[in-house]
């Protein structure tokens, strides 16, 4: 076989996004890639990211990651879902969680029969046919037969970086330490032809990932993919992050706190807590966003405030030439969701389906920039869902976002739900019908009928299919263990 003529691939950071994309090459393309990876510590990394979801079990089993010894060095935390509170208005909460609520007919989803159960007297809440969202709140977790439970994590992702690293560099990742000075382009095909560091050296390389975070170096200070700047959707432009001891056992679920101009998150770690105040800056200055985190914490403070300024949109093309943006190179919306680290990964794995087996492919960069851009739409709409969907108006930011223009795609889903009760899913969207239908009915939007097959039901059939649903659920929450002693229990095999 000839050598591979992408063999050179030079990772540009080594944030969550640069070790993440190392250690799965490594461990997928083996000796076949050679594998260097430049992060220069007098930079550092970001230093928030906290909150994941799902689909990072799938990543981490492609790696071969042992899941207590992960949780055990990333000090991990289980994930159901998360809480929002004072979002449609103030005092109310409501949760999103990552299980299926109830069980779905061939021709329409649980809520349907929910609805036509409240119309005769079954009027207990959409959220007691869930056992996640049951569990969560109930502060339990177990791992259940057939993972009949879904969750997620919330980790330290510093040391998730940082176990990569071991298992990168296992795998034959060289890294470099130093700052790059200069992204040399080849004068003739304009590709990037080498990474020139501060003390001179030189890396060259055949395919160049762009993870140097908001700098974007590479594939913007370089090759100018171009930005699509989304703030008139998502208006929060700034954040607050703040390190806090644990006051009370860690809890499986994230806090998302709606405040007058924007949100404030809590993530419970196994070692700490994770605080952040998500905010506009238009609306709250920093000293103010400063005061209310601090006055909403609980627990002494373990770190100073990083305050972090972001402008929310993606990179047009997120692979451009020879460079691909992954990580916040690519884009960046805000954390409410939890979907940075997704997309991360969703980015990695799709370069490794579609790595160039010769020349790379103009087809092949379509096809990526194509998927990646789809999924970032996505995600946007339901981020903007959150944000549009309130009843709130006592403050200009909540009245700005009531009125503010949505795409026409999530127009259609809101209002489809409204009249029918209906969502679907397409294009392999990252959030489900359930995580949408828990966030409509969450925010406000109550459907004004439901799919006919529901009402064939005769009434006692209805009674023993809710009935049945709840009791089921019930029993199964009442067996489960408490969440931070089954933590602690599970580290311990590792
Ligand atoms: P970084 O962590 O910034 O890493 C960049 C790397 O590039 C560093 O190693 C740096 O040293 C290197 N670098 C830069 N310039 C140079 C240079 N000139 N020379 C050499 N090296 C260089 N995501 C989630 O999934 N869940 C969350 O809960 C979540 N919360 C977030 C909260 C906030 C406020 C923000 C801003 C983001 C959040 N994210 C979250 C996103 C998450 O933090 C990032 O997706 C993740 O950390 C990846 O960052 P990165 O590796 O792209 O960039």
């Amino acid at each position: 076989m000839t050598e591979h003529p992408m063999r050179r691939v030079v990772i540009a950071g080594g944030g969550t996004a640069g070790w993440m994309a190392a250690a799965a090459i490594a461990r997928t393309m083996g000796s076949r890639i050679d594998l260097t990876l430049v992060e220069s510590d007098a930079i550092g990394t970001v230093g928030v990211g906290e909150s994941t979801i799902p689909p990072m079990i799938t990543f981490n089993r492609l790696l071969g990651i042992n899941e207590a010894e992960f949780m055990r060095e990333t000090q991990a935390t289980f994930k159901l879902g998360i809480l929002f509170d004072d979002w449609k208005v103030r005092g109310e909460s409501y949760f999103h969680s990552f299980g299926i609520t109830g069980k779905d007919h061939w021709s329409a989803g649980f809520q349907h029969f929910w609805l036509h159960g409240l119309t005769k007297g079954h009027d207990q809440p959409y959220d007691d046919y869930c056992l996640e969202l049951r569990a969560a709140l109930q502060g339990k977790f177990a791992h259940l037969p057939d993972e009949r439970m879904s969750y997620a994590y919330q980790l330290d992702s510093t040391r998730y970086a940082k176990y990569l690293r071991g298992m990168a560099e296992a795998d034959g990742t060289r890294r470099l330490e130093g700052k790059i000075a200069q992204v040399e382009l080849n004068g003739e095909s304009g590709d990037i032809a080498a990474l020139v560091l501060e003390s001179g050296a030189r890396i060259e390389g055949d395919l160049f990932l762009d993870c140097t975070g908001f700098r974007a170096l590479l594939i913007e200070g370089a090759l100018h993919a171009g930005f699509d700047d989304w703030t008139h959707y998502l208006p929060c432009d700034s954040a607050i992050a703040i390190q806090t001891e644990s006051v009370r056992p860690a809890l499986p679920y994230t806090r998302a706190m709606a405040h007058d101009a924007g949100w404030q998150w809590r993530i419970p770690l196994q070692h700490r807590t994770g605080n952040g105040l998500v905010f506009c800056s238009r609306y709250l200055d920093r000293d103010a966003a400063l005061d209310r985190l601090l006055g909403n914490i609980e627990g002494k403070t373990l770190t100073e405030p990083n305050v972090i300024r972001f402008v929310t949109g993606a990179r047009r093309q997120q692979w451009h030439r020879n460079c691909i943006a992954i990580g916040l190179s690519g884009g960046f919306m805000e954390p409410l969701e939890s979907t940075s680290i997704h997309l991360i990964q969703r980015a990695v794995l799709r370069l490794l389906r579609l790595f160039p087996s010769g020349a790379v492919s103009p087809r092949d960069v379509a096809e990526f920039n194509d998927q990646q851009h789809t999924d970032m739409l996505q995600i946007r709409d339901f981020l903007i869902l959150h944000y549009k969907a309130t009843a709130r108006r006592d403050s200009a930011f909540w009245r700005h976002c009531a009125a503010m223009p949505i795409p026409e795609s999530l127009e259609q889903k809101i209002e489809l739900f409204r009249e029918t009760g209906r969502v679907f899913r397409k294009n392999e969207e990252l959030f489900a019908e359930n995580s949408w239908v828990q966030v409509m009915l969450g925010q406000g939007i109550v459907p004004q009928s439901y799919h006919p097959i529901a009402t064939k039901l005769r009434d006692e059939e209805l009674a023993r299919l809710l009935g049945g649903l709840r009791e089921n659920t019930n029993a199964t929450v009442a067996g489960l263990p408490e969440h931070a002693a089954y933590v602690a229990r599970y580290c311990a095999t590792a």
